[in-house]
């Protein structure tokens, strides 16, 4: 009872879901149910008039009068069909609008969940059978299916109903052995999809290694094509098994459905050839019935195939629905953003781990950062800072303890207006196969003026000038065979833009100048320090020249922060981490000056 509940819920839901989504889909499907129901009985009950006409009538007109019915037959027939193949295209228009509307629902769910969820491989795999739409095609041809052939049979059964009670159990019979391996086949397809899943995602994967513009230089430099291809291959070879095993299990239970078909024609033939020789049935109703439970037959099986059917695209869709409703950023919290002009960020005994992941990465942190405060963070390699930055960004949300923004939690705060609040830079960043304009503005619409302006006061007015097209020069040779890539240097300059473009109170910068020359460097800490002074800047940088300019300098050990203060201060401590970290790198450069 449960689980008929379920499968009704689901169903409720892909209806909505389609309705919603592409009308003319479920509209097209009702005149198609009631063509598809009256069809067979055209080539049940003709059959039978010209037989019948043709052995006993008497009529003179014969010939005329045979050939009027074969028009009628004919006629209906092909306005039937011309209905339907006209149908039917209708349909597959409206199933591919479906299709590219329901990818960019599937592609906005998925930009739009929490960041953790991004690497989760569990939701990963169900995302990839979510993408599919063909589930929710077969599950509306089912119930079509479904009620045509519901309709089809209680015609049908009005017709037999002069058979004997036996006939309609082998019926019965054959219809119940065909269900079964129906339902076999569906379970062992729907387990082999499941379980060749990972197999594609991983072949998806090496597939965008082998023809992806930002894996070519390693490819050719690595000579990667063996690597990949091996890897291609293995994973395909685990994939054709797999295929291979279950193709051996349909085809058995496709040869037990075909003998006890063959069985039941078999022994129909005799029993209706033994009603016409004794109980002197019409060579035309011989036809009509041996038709109408050939069609029955096919109707009921058609119709466990519909009940089967409905029931595999359910457990899709079951998994559209937990996708679709997997939650997203922080939905429930709606306390407005506070007033920016002067505020504190603070961390009360923050502790963090990755999900899935038994160690803290942070523990127990607690400081504060102002607004105008240039605060750099520092430390070694996985010390913590990117996370750090990641928990401001509530791309995670602390383990334990609470980061606060003018002592209300962060977490409470309203999603879209805390993120309008900042702009980052990270290591990683992305540029985007569009122009100038659109990765800085990140939208199709921008404000040029305020484009220049940024542009102006980071220098770029040179880099611009180069370029053939300008700012409306394209990225990347993908989308525009025109596109131009940028050197390192040049694109994390592009990055800084963008984020200077936001105009947000807070801008972090994970590594901002790793790819810069030393002018260039020296060019964004002199427009950091003159032309934004008035945000919060936190940055995270390995050459430690720069925290003398700012106003507080947090180092991080181990998930630690072990030392906090200015440059000057920090300096003082001579057994601390951050004079050794320091003094060894102003040491390097002594060294390289006096090479
Ligand atoms: P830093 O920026 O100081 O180099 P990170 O904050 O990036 O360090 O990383 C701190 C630790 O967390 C590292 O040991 C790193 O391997 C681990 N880590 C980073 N990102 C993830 C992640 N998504 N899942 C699991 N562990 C991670």
């Amino acid at each position: 009872m449960d689980k008929t509940f379920k499968k009704l819920k689901s169903i409720n839901y892909i209806m909505k879901y389609m309705w919603i989504t592409e009308k003319r889909y479920i509209l097209f499907r009702i005149p198609e149910i009631i063509l598809k129901s009256i069809q067979p009985f055209v080539m049940v009950i003709f059959p039978k008039i010209i037989i019948d006409q043709l052995l006993y009538s008497e009529s003179e007109y014969l010939f005329n009068d045979i050939l009027k019915i074969i028009c009628i037959m004919v006629g209906i027939n092909l306005l039937i069909k011309g209905a339907l193949v006209f149908l039917n295209t209708c349909l597959t228009n409206a199933y591919n609008s479906f299709d590219s509307k329901h990818v960019i629902n599937i592609g906005k769910k998925i930009m739009s969940l929490e960041y953790k969820n991004v690497e989760d491989s569990r939701i990963l795999d169900i995302f990839q059978r979510a993408k599919n739409t063909n589930y929710c095609e077969d599950m509306y041809s089912a119930i079509a299916g479904l009620i045509a052939n519901a309709i089809t049979c209680i015609g049908l059964f009005a017709i037999l109903a002069q058979l004997k009670l036996v006939v309609i159990l082998l019926i019965l019979v054959v219809v119940v052995i065909n269900v079964m391996c129906n339902k076999r086949t569906q379970q062992y397809d729907y387990q082999w999809y499941v379980d060749a899943t990972p197999y594609r995602r991983v072949q998806d994967y090496l597939l965008g290694v082998m023809h992806g513009f930002q894996y070519g230089k390693e490819v050719r430099i690595y000579k990667l094509e063996e690597y990949i291809s091996k890897k291609y291959a293995r994973f395909s070879n685990k994939f054709l098994r797999s295929l291979f095993k279950v193709t051996i299990k349909f085809l058995k239970l496709n040869m037990v459905t075909t003998v006890v078909n063959l069985i039941q024609e078999g022994l129909l033939y005799v029993y209706l050839a033994y009603k016409v020789i004794v109980d002197h049935l019409t060579i035309g109703n011989f036809t009509m019935l041996l038709n109408s439970v050939q069609k029955l037959t096919e109707c009921l099986i058609g119709i466990s195939a519909n009940v089967v059917s409905i029931g595999r695209s359910v457990q899709y869709i079951d998994e559209l629905y937990y996708i679709m409703h997997l939650e997203e950023r922080n939905q429930s919290n709606n306390v407005s953003l506070p007033d920016l002009s002067a505020f504190v960020i603070e961390f009360e005994n923050v502790s963090f781990q990755y999900p899935g992941c038994d160690q803290y990465v942070l523990k127990n942190i607690n400081t504060k950062i102002y607004a105008n405060q240039k605060v750099s963070i520092v430390g070694t390699n996985g010390s913590g800072k990117t996370t750090f930055i990641k928990l401001i960004l509530r791309l995670y949300q602390p383990t334990e303890g609470k980061i606060k923004l003018n002592g209300i939690d962060i977490q409470d705060i309203d999603y879209e207006s805390y993120m309008k609040s900042f702009a980052a830079v990270f290591q990683d960043y992305k540029i985007f196969a569009y122009s100038i304009n659109e990765n800085i503005a990140m939208d199709e619409e921008y404000d040029s003026e305020l484009i220049d302006l940024v542009i102006s006061k980071l220098n770029m007015q040179k880099m611009m000038d180069k370029l053939p097209k300008g700012k409306d020069t394209v990225m990347y040779k993908f989308l525009n065979e025109d596109g131009i890539e940028l050197s390192g240097g040049e694109q994390q300059k592009l990055v800084i833009a963008r984020a200077l473009y936001k105009q947000t109170p807070i801008l972090i910068l994970d590594e901002p100048t790793a790819a810069l020359d030393p002018l260039m460097e020296y060019e964004i800490y002199r427009c950091i320090n003159e032309e934004i002074s008035d945000k919060c800047i936190l940055f995270i940088s390995h050459r430690l020249s720069i925290t003398k300019y700012c106003d507080d300098v947090l180092v991080f050990n181990q998930g630690n922060i072990v030392q906090q203060g200015t440059h000057e201060q920090l300096m003082k401590d001579e057994s601390g981490i951050y004079y050794e970290m320091y003094t060894c790198q102003a040491e390097f450069y002594e060294d390289q000056k006096q090479k």
